[in-house]
């Protein structure tokens, strides 16, 4: 039996070696071969060196090159894409998702279950914002989605071939992994943890990229934001009705010309309420954008230590 190990990585040229000597100490504890996919996301540092370096010594170490930056979810799901384990494990390469709870994962795979996902209690460098914004991201997703996002749910998760191969036929572009896995059904473990500190280098998550990432998250999974909109849209034309009635009333009792300011708040008040609703169905009606396009969701550079180097390179 193999076991695949997913890893994106984004300009840790100071982490892939820690990870690389992590994983392969506590692998070599597990009665399992394993391979380890590393997918390089278009790095710009000498990430791509080492990887090289390191997969020309151990042939169990697979490299992707991507051709540019795809961001995280679509370098995850190119090495998902390539995979060949019983079981596929992904998680981060800069030590935040701890390789010694693998065969922790591992335990639960053997006992059954199709899906482990794991829950991040806390994690112990986050910032007060981040932390803030992440725990409230989640609660309110779960209160709009139509399927369960579990808060503190995080891309270090194992999925056995089953769950693998239904995973795959998921295409979509803006994609947020931890709904779909959520939605995948089948027998899913959850496992919690303490995320360590990065080991080196800083989040390649900046303010815009969470943010992307949060509005995929949303619109994917949840049209309670459409809803919202026609919902605010049916309140404001009750009141503006009111309004209406009373401009009416002003006029027949001959007190016209009174009513300025409650003319430039309703205005100024429907005018900007017209625009969140402009807004919303602007950011689906983008997602619709994207998909239709049916571009490829990532294409690739080069590929080391595949047997099928071609068919990566060129499908
Ligand atoms: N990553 C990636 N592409 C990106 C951004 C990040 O492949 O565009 C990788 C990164 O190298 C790391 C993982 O995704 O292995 C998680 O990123 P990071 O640790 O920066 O996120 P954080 O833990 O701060 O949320
Ligand atoms: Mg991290």
């Amino acid at each position: 039996m193999l076991i695949s190990i997913v890893v994106p990585v984004y300009n840790e040229e100071e982490n892939i070696r820690t990870f690389y000597d992590a994983v392969t100490e506590v692998m070599s504890g597990l009665e399992y071969d394993h391979e380890l996919i590393y997918v390089d996301d278009g790095s710009s540092d000498s990430s791509a060196m080492i990887l090289r370096e390191i997969a020309f010594n151990d042939k169990r170490v697979k490299v992707i090159l991507l051709a540019r930056n795809f961001g995280h979810q679509l370098a995850l799901t190119c090495g998902l894409d390539f995979a060949h384990g019983d079981a596929v494990i992904t998680m981060d390469g800069d030590m935040q998702h701890p390789p010694a709870l693998i065969p922790e994962l591992v335990r639960l795979w053997e006992s059954g279950y199709d899906v482990v996902r794991t829950i991040r209690d806390s994690t112990e460098d986050a910032t007060w914002a981040k932390a803030f914004t992440s725990k409230y991201y989640y609660k309110l997703m779960n209160k709009m989605a139509s399927v369960p996002i579990v808060e503190g749910g995080s891309d270090f998760r194992l999925l056995n071939r089953k769950a693998l191969e239904t995973l795959k036929r998921f295409r979509e572009h803006g994609r947020f992994l931890r709904g779909i896995v959520g939605d995948l059904g089948y027998r899913q473990a959850e496992l919690h943890f303490v995320a360590p500190p990065r080991f080196a280098g800083v989040s390649k998550f900046n303010v815009r990229k969470m943010l992307h990432f949060a509005l995929d998250g949303v619109t994917a999974f949840s049209r309670v934001p459409l809803r919202a909109a026609l919902y605010g849209g049916i309140i404001c034309g009750g009141i503006s009705f009111l309004l209406i009635l009373h401009i009416i009333y002003v006029y027949l009792t001959g007190q016209a010309l009174n009513g300025w300011t409650t003319l430039g708040v309703s205005i100024l008040f429907l005018g900007g309420i017209q625009l969140i609703g402009i807004g919303i169905i602007g950011e689906y009606v983008g997602r619709v954008f994207e998909e239709v396009k049916q571009r490829p969701l990532y294409w690739v550079k080069s590929a080391i230590n595949f047997e099928e180097t071609q068919e990566i390179i060129q499908p």
